[in-house]
C-alpha cells in the first residue's frame, strides 16, 4: 500500500521527539535537509551570544575568563559531547577545526605507531573520504616519510596487513551516507598492529557512537553539522585515555601546557586531553555551540541518541520509499545503503544528468539539500539530503519528495538559472 500525506501526519503526531523542533529557529517555508552540512540555529543562541558580548565581554571584561568560566569552555563543552560519542567525562575537548584536530591526532598517532610498530610506513584511508582529511594526511605523510594508501571500502581489510601503521576513516561517508562498523574495523586494525583515527563529522549527534566500547584510538568531529554549533563552530577531539598522556600533539601551544599561567619558557604538556588544546579559544563560537549541545541535553529525557537514531532511520526509510513510489521513471538511483546498520542520517541519490540543477531547483522551492560532485575515480554526482531528527518531521519528508517529483516532471531543473554553478555547492 502506498504511503499518503495522512500517514506522514500520523507519524508526526506519534513522534515522541516532536517537541524538540521548538528548540530551533527555522525560516518559514523552508524544509531544511542540510543539517549534515550546517546545522540550524538553536532558539537560545542569539540571546546567549548577545549576553556573552554585552554582559560577559562588555561588563566583566578580562575577569570573565574566571567569572564567566571562559577558560574551561573547551572541557565543559567536551563533557557535553562525550555522552553522544561513547566517551567518559574529561576525555573530550572542543577546540580548533576538524582539519586542525586531524593534524594533531594523526601526528600523535604516528608517533605512537613509530614506537610500538617501528618500520610500518603506510597510512591507509578511503579514496572517497572527505578531501580535507586526505589533504591533511597527505601533508603529514610527506613531512614524516609515510605513504598514503587510498582504497575502496572493500580494500580496507586487505590494506591493514603488512606496512599499515595507521587507519584513518570517516565513520559516515559524507557523499553516500554509508556507515562503517566502527567496532569490527577497529578490532581488525588492532589485530594487524595498526592504530585507528575516526572522523565523526557526520556521526556526532546523528548516530549512536561508542568510542570506548569500540576501543578506538583517536577521534575528531565537527561542531557545526549535526551539533548545530553555527558556522565555523569549533570541532572536538577525543583520545583514548590509554594514549592521552603518551605523546604530545605537534601544536604545543600554551593552552595545552600543564600550567599555562606560570609562563615558563619550556613546554610541559597538560595531563590528558587538555594537551590537545593549542591557543586562545573563540569564546563567542563556543557559547553558540553550547546552545546546540544543550538541545541534546533536553533530548536525553526523551530517549537520547537511541530515540534520535530510531527517528532518523524512520525518516530516511520514508524518504527512500516515497522517492521510489512517487519519482519512479525519472532516472534517480539510491547511493545510500538500505541496510540500517550501514546507513548514517542522510540519503543520497544519483542521476546521470542534472544532479546539480535539480538541487538548485529544489532550493528555489525552499527544499534545501546539497550537491556533491562526482570524481574521476567513478563516483557519480550526488544529490544529498540530510535528515536531522531533532527538527525534521515526517510531513517535511512528504513535501520534500513532492517538490522533487514536480521538479523532475516539469523538467524545471533544465532552466538555465539552475545550471549556473556557485562557489559553494
Ligand atoms: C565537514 C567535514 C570536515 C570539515 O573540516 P573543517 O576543518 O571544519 O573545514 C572534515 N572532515 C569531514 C569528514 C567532514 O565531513
Amino acid at each position: 500500500m502506498k504511503t499518503t500525506l495522512n500517514d506522514c501526519r500520523t507519524l508526526d503526531a506519534a513522534d515522541p521527539l516532536r517537541t524538540l523542533h521548538n528548540h530551533f529557529v527555522l525560516p518559514d517555508g523552508v524544509i531544511y535537509l542540510d543539517g549534515n552540512s550546517l546545522g540550524v540555529l538553536p532558539a537560545t543562541a542569539a540571546a546567549r551570544v548577545a549576553e556573552v558580548i554585552t554582559e560577559e565581554w562588555g561588563q566583566q571584561l578580562i575577569r570573565a575568563w574566571n567569572s564567566a568560566g571562559w577558560f574551561h569552555l573547551p572541557q565543559r563543552l567536551g563533557d557535553k559531547i562525550a555522552p553522544l560519542v561513547g566517551a567518559a567525562p574529561g576525555e573530550v575537548v572542543v577546540t580548533d577545526s576538524t582539519s586542525v584536530n586531524l593534524y594533531k591526532v594523526l601526528s600523535a598517532a604516528l608517533a605512537i605507531a613509530a614506537e610500538d610498530a617501528p618500520g610500518k610506513k603506510t597510512v591507509v584511508s578511503e579514496r572517497s573520504n572527505f578531501p580535507t582529511d586526505l589533504y591533511i594526511a597527505e601533508g603529514l605523510c610527506r613531512e614524516r616519510g609515510y605513504r598514503l594508501q587510498l582504497v575502496e571500502p572493500d580494500g580496507i581489510g586487505p590494506a591493514l596487513h603488512g606496512d599499515a601503521a595507521l587507519l584513518m576513516l570517516t565513520h559516515v561517508n559524507y557523499r553516500t551516507g554509508a556507515m562503517h562498523d566502527m567496532a569490527s574495523l577497529t578490532a581488525a586494525a588492532h589485530a594487524a598492529g595498526c592504530l585507528v583515527v575516526w572522523d565523526l563529522a557526520h556521526s556526532a549527534g546523528a548516530v549512536p557512537v561508542d568510542l570506548n566500547g569500540a576501543n578506538a584510538d583517536f577521534a575528531v568531529g565537527c561542531g557545526y553539522k549535526y551539533l548545530n554549533g553555527g558556522p565555523g563552530a569549533p570541532a572536538f577531539v577525543w583520545v583514548n585515555p590509554r594514549h592521552s598522556d603518551r605523546f604530545q600533539q605537534p601544536l604545543s601551544g600554551w593552552w595545552g601546557h600543564a600550567a599555562p599561567f606560570e609562563f615558563t619558557p619550556g613546554y610541559r604538556p597538560a595531563p590528558g586531553i587538555t594537551r590537545y588544546l593549542c591557543g586562545t579559544q573563540p569564546i563567542l563560537s563556543l557559547a553558540a555551540l553550547e546552545c546546540g549541545l544543550d538541545v541534546f541535553g533536553a533530548a536525553q529525557s526523551l530517549g537520547g541518541m537511541a530515540a534520535l537514531r530510531k527517528k532518523s532511520l524512520a525518516l530516511t526509510d520514508l524518504f527512500i520509499a516515497l522517492v521510489e513510489e512517487r519519482c519512479a521513471g525519472h532516472g534517480l538511483a539510491l547511493a545510500t545503503p538500505r541496510d540500517h546498520a550501514q546507513r548514517g542520517s542522510q540519503v543520497c541519490l544519483t542521476r546521470s544528468e542534472g544532479a546539480y540543477a535539480i538541487v538548485q531547483a529544489l532550493i528555489a522551492r525552499g527544499v534545501i539539500g546539497d550537491f556533491r560532485a562526482g570524481d574521476a575515480a567513478g563516483h557519480a554526482d550526488i544529490l544529498r539530503f540530510g535528515f536531522t531528527p531533532l527538527y525534521t518531521g515526517f510531513e517535511d519528508v512528504w513535501h520534500a519528495v513532492e517538490h522533487l517529483k514536480q521538479v523532475l516532471e516539469n523538467a524545471e531543473w533544465q532552466q538555465p538559472k539552475f545550471n549556473q554553478k556557485h562557489a559553494v555547492t
